[in-house]
């Protein structure tokens, strides 16, 4: 069996599952408990969000613990665009961006009069020379993701931010692919927000966190004064220990990490085309090694996908899966327009570190053979 679809979860590190198991046999405490239990809780959160804190270059009141992108991404939006409705109702994002970004905008525009203006990608890039011209004086928040889902494309948040210094609008950031593949400094990214999401990157599932500088928002759930009074909830507590170990792994030799990420990839690219395979790339950019978004004329992308399931091979085609049919990519669409053959022909293939030179050799071996038969 061989794992390629690294974007959609990863598996959990050794370290991340010890440092898991550990807390759950040892600290079952509730954090907000004043009795011994609860303080010996109430420290390992202290210190994972300290560590997580200095990994970022931020401060840890800063972090709020999360389940994980999807609740990062609502609480950002949901939270500064209802609390700040009164300075205007205009949201900025892109036409590219994950569901739980755009399902979240598109809730606030049913439901409470928002406008959205969405930015597609011209000659392949979204620039902040867009975003500069969709802004107007009464746009109040901009989101956009680090690294597309679906393409690895590297979007130019720096400069983004950059020129929202010169606007009131805040910047929200899904950074939810790129956390753990680059170092992330936030005080020198200067956004508003930015969401993350441990499963990415060797972390548990059902974990995350949302980084809010010091703005006001309206908080999603109620009933409790955990994470400085904006996220109720008892904590998930050995979930987030083992999220800061499994990003604390990840960004050690992140370069090595990159180089061998690329080393895979060019692997596979130039294995395809010694064979004279014919294919073609859904890329833009800059973008992250992990992602290869493929494409090979007249084979649709769900046979392939099952075609490599029977050989024991996990891809994606990187778009949504609704019972079990796969629905066309809004970003390749985004890309190459709504009636594009590469929206039923391309497949995403999502590497990790933890992946081997022998499984690249062996997937393509077999995606030669279906592709030849
Ligand atoms: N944002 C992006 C860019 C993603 O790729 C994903 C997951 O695929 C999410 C948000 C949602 O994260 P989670 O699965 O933690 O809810």
């Amino acid at each position: 069996m061989i794992y390629l679809d690294n974007a959609a979860t990863s598996p959990l590190s050794q370290a991340a599952l010890t440092a898991m198991i550990q807390v759950l046999e040892e600290t079952f405490g509730n954090p907000s408990s004043t009795h011994s239990h609860g303080r010996a809780a109430s420290k390992i959160l202290r210190q994972a969000r300290s560590r997580l804190a200095q990994l970022l270059n931020c401060q840890d009141q800063d972090l709020i613990f999360t389940s994980g992108g999807t609740e990062s991404n609502n609480l950002a939006i949901k939270g500064y665009a209802l609390a700040h409705q009164n300075r205007g109702k205009h949201l900025i994002t892109t036409a590219i961006e994950h569901h739980s970004v755009l399902d979240t905008i598109q809730y606030l525009v049913d439901r409470f009069g928002f406008e959205a203006s969405y930015i597609k990608p011209k000659d392949g890039k979204i620039t902040a020379q867009q975003v500069q011209e969709a802004l107007r004086p009464d746009t109040i928040l901009v989101s956009t993701m680090y690294a597309n889902n679906e393409t690895g494309y590297l979007l130019p948040i720096q400069e983004i931010s950059q020129l929202l210094k010169d606007h009131p609008a805040a910047y929200h950031v899904d950074a939810v692919q790129v956390m753990g593949k680059l170092p992330i400094n936030l005080q020198e990214l200067g956004v508003d927000f930015l969401s993350a999401s441990a499963h990415k990157f060797h972390g548990p599932k059902g974990v995350g966190f949302l980084y809010a500088k010091q703005v006001q928002f309206d908080k999603l759930l109620h009933g409790g004064s955990q994470e400085n009074k904006r996220r109720a909830g008892t904590e998930n507590l050995a979930a987030i220990q083992a999220m800061v170990v499994a990003l604390e792994e990840s960004l050690d030799n992140y370069q090595d990490k990159l180089d061998k990420v690329e080393g895979l990839r060019q692997e596979v690219l130039s294995q395809l085309e010694q064979d004279q395979i014919d294919f073609y790339l859904n890329q833009a950019q800059p973008q992250l090694p992990h992602i290869i978004n493929i494409g090979f004329p007249k084979v649709t992308n769900d046979s392939l996908l099952l075609r490599l399931d029977l050989a024991g091979i996990s891809i994606s085609t990187g778009s949504a899966c609704t019972a079990g049919t796969i629905e066309p990519s809004h970003v390749l669409a985004a890309f190459y327009g709504p009636n594009s053959t590469r929206l039923t022909e391309s497949v995403r293939i999502s590497l990790s570190d933890q992946n081997s030179l022998a499984e690249m050799n062996l997937f393509v071996e077999k995606l030669k053979e279906i592709l030849g038969g």
